[in-house]
């Protein structure tokens, strides 16, 4: 890609690979400018407010639950961040059903931790495990559709699984392990698809010949009937703890035998396969921009060792590299050159095919005018 005036902001590490990033006279840009003013207050709260806001969530999740088997599903990836979460609830007594969707890309190593982890926990597991020929199929019509948000598909059936398993036990929770600290800075709009669109999925496999069958999918529609209708909440449940990271870590390690993967999102073979080859090579994406830098704007990282850990490649090693191709030409039964093909072919945006983002946003805009 022809380097037009590349440009780092000097406070956190993102970049003008964010096509819509932009820079106050400072050189400071819009991204940690939004994590400073609407953030920072939930990461820097005082325990003592944190404390206070915990113990009242955790009272009302318990009376929700009351006479329920459970008083709350939480979604389990197999990463740090809902591994973590897990624990927590456990210590303040809540009484989980985990849930896990299974899209058949787990790397061993998830899926031993979280073997690991339910266990050495005591709490019932509930996994979804995917239509794998059907899930492929979808995989493989978004490839071919060019767009960018492949694991639009995982994020959208991993929502479906958690609300489905709620609603089955009316239970009014989903605690999950999405966090502030570490993931508060928005996504560039260029970098990932809205999370609840059905339609665009079913669009892309209707082109690509795929009618969804037995794949778990939400929509905006289903989301407010589960919200308004059944009372149901999605609770970024680490964002009532002063979340480290690197001592969550720790902590997991000493306690469940887990294992710590090189980077964010790694558990997963294809996403880390996603993230560390196919949106650098073919969109110009470095997903750890954007995490690093809210590290950074949360104080669990310098800058500097943030650019340091950006000079070098996403993948620990060529070796991981070739291995995880293979791996992924053989599971998807490409070759090669349908790959090389593939990298060589223009970016299209999710929208220039059917989608709900019209209803998306004026449901954004209803909302704002409300609030
Ligand atoms: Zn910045």
């Amino acid at each position: 890609m022809a380097s037009t005036n590349h440009q780092i902001c000097i406070r956190c590490v993102m970049d003008t690979t964010a096509k819509d990033i932009r820079f106050d006279e400072d050189g400071i840009c819009n991204y940690c400018t939004y994590f400073e003013n609407h953030v920072n207050d939930v990461v820097f709260e005082s325990e003592e407010e944190r404390s206070v806001r915990r113990k009242q969530f955790i009272k009302e999740v318990k009376a929700a639950g009351k006479r329920k088997p459970y008083d709350c599903v939480m979604g389990l990836s197999g990463g740090v961040d809902s591994s973590y979460a897990l624990h927590l609830a456990l210590q303040e007594g809540l009484r989980p059903l985990a849930v896990h969707m299974d899209n058949n890309w787990n790397s061993e190593l998830a899926t031993n931790n979280i073997k690991n982890l339910v266990s050495g926990l005591n709490v019932d597991l509930h996994t979804h495990v995917i239509n794998w020929p059907e899930y492929r199929n979808l995989m493989q019509s978004f490839f071919d559709a060019d767009v960018i948000d492949v694991e639009l598909l995982y994020d959208n059936a991993m929502l479906a699984v958690n609300y489905n398993q709620a609603r089955k036990y009316g239970i009014k929770y989903i605690l999950s392990g999405s966090n502030s600290a570490t993931e508060g800075m928005p996504m560039p709009q260029d970098w990932n698809w809205k999370k609840w669109d059905k339609k665009n999925i079913k669009a892309l496999g209707k082109r690509g010949g795929v009618k969804v069958k037995t794949f778990p999918s939400i929509g905006i529609v289903d989301y407010l009937i589960n919200r308004l209708v059944y009372g149901i909440q999605w609770v970024p449940y680490l964002d009532y703890y002063d979340y480290q990271k690197t001592k969550a870590m720790d902590l997991l390690e000493e306690k469940y035998n887990y294992k710590r993967y090189p980077y964010k999102h790694y558990e997963s073979v294809f996403t880390r396969f996603y993230q560390g080859y196919i949106l650098p090579e073919k969109f110009d994406v470095d997903k750890r921009k954007l995490h690093l830098a809210t590290l950074v704007m949360s104080n669990q990282i310098s800058r500097e060792e943030a650019l340091k850990i950006l000079e070098s490649s996403p993948y620990p090693t060529e070796k991981e590299l070739h291995t995880d191709k293979k791996y992924f030409l053989k599971k998807m039964g490409w070759t090669e050159q349908t790959l090389e093909l593939y990298l060589r072919r223009e970016p299209r945006a999710h929208d220039e095919y059917p989608s709900s983002v019209i209803l998306w946003e004026f449901m954004r805009k209803l909302y704002k005018a409300y609030k």
